[in-house]
């Protein structure tokens, strides 16, 4: 988020066909949950147009790239890398180093889809647990962003929307953004 050192999502072993909307469903919630970019890796690269349209309409700042190396990407990373998976340490073992670890400086963090290979586990900084029962990427990522920012990025403001949700107890109401400053 702004004045943090920057977070990066990325993406790895997306499988076509199977994992669309849960790629387009990282990439989401790495933006909504205060990321600053997601990074889509080999076939994920595909599925950035939902991410970068829903961007232009409810606002960023927010980046979304594609590699093709993202072992790479890991390795080189010049900051510290988180990787999420079921077999790493307890989060709420982790999170005071990891959050003091991005004082310092960026983050990555890597999210897989199948089997995600050895070398990950091992290059990571910390393999992190969000319980260690199977469940999703998506979940993995929400739980740890709101750990990590200790639900700061619940208050985002957002640059340049298009359109604004306006909070109701029952229904639903977008207007733009004019209106919705009119309203407070
Ligand atoms: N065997 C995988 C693992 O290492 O967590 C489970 C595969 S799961 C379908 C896909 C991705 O969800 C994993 O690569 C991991 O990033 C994330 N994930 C699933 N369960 C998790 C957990 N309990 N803690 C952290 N991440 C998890």
């Amino acid at each position: 988020m702004s004045d943090d050192h920057e977070v990066t999502v990325l993406r790895l072993g997306h499988r076509p066909g199977r994992d669309e909307r849960m790629t387009t469903h990282v990439g989401l919630t790495a933006r909504a949950l205060g990321a600053d970019r997601v990074v889509m890796a080999g076939s994920a690269r595909d599925r950035t147009d939902t991410i970068v349209d829903i961007t232009e309409r409810f606002g960023g700042p927010f980046e979304v790239d594609v590699t093709q190396e993202p072992k790479r990407l890991i390795r080189d990373f010049e900051g510290t890398v988180v990787h999420l998976t079921m077999y790493g340490e307890p989060v709420q073992d982790v999170e005071d180093d990891v959050r003091e670890a991005h004082a310092e400086g960026p983050l990555l963090l890597v999210v897989g889809a199948e089997k995600v290979p050895f070398e990950v586990y091992e290059n990571a900084d910390y393999n992190v647990g969000v319980t260690n029962q199977p469940h999703s990427e998506v979940a993995s990522l929400a739980v740890f962003l709101d750990r990590l920012f200790e639900g700061r990025e619940l208050d985002r403001e957002w640059d340049d929307p298009d359109r604004v949700v306006v909070p109701m107890e029952t229904g639903k109401r977008v207007v733009d953004p004019d209106e919705a400053e009119a309203d407070e």
